[in-house]
């Protein structure tokens, strides 16, 4: 039998579903105690995951999912930056 390759799979903290690790947008919190997006997903620091959709990022920020997962506080300018920089491509969301 050959083997299956086990996808790695992550929680969004917004819809807190498990998504394939690389379909999500990784949060850093660095040894710092800041909270990052973390692009390339290999910064140092405590990880958490969400969709790249805004609106799981809403969710998150809402109920704190992010600040809870990774104990520390999200500045607005970091909300801010997310917004933009995730991807949206989600249909169906207006309403
Ligand atoms: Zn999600």
């Amino acid at each position: 039998m050959s083997k299956k390759k086990r996808i790695p799979l992550r929680k969004c903290v917004g819809c807190q579903e498990k998504q394939e690790k690389k379909a999500l947008v990784r949060i850093v919190r660095t040894p710092e105690g800041k909270i990052l997006h973390d692009k390339g997903g290999k910064m140092a620091g405590r990880g958490s995951y969400i969709c790249p959709k805004s609106s799981c990022l809403e969710k998150a920020l809402k109920n704190k999912g992010i600040e809870r997962a990774l104990g520390g506080k999200i500045e607005s300018e970091l909300a801010e930056q997310l917004k933009e920089t995730l991807p949206e491509k989600e249909d169906g969301t207006r309403g």
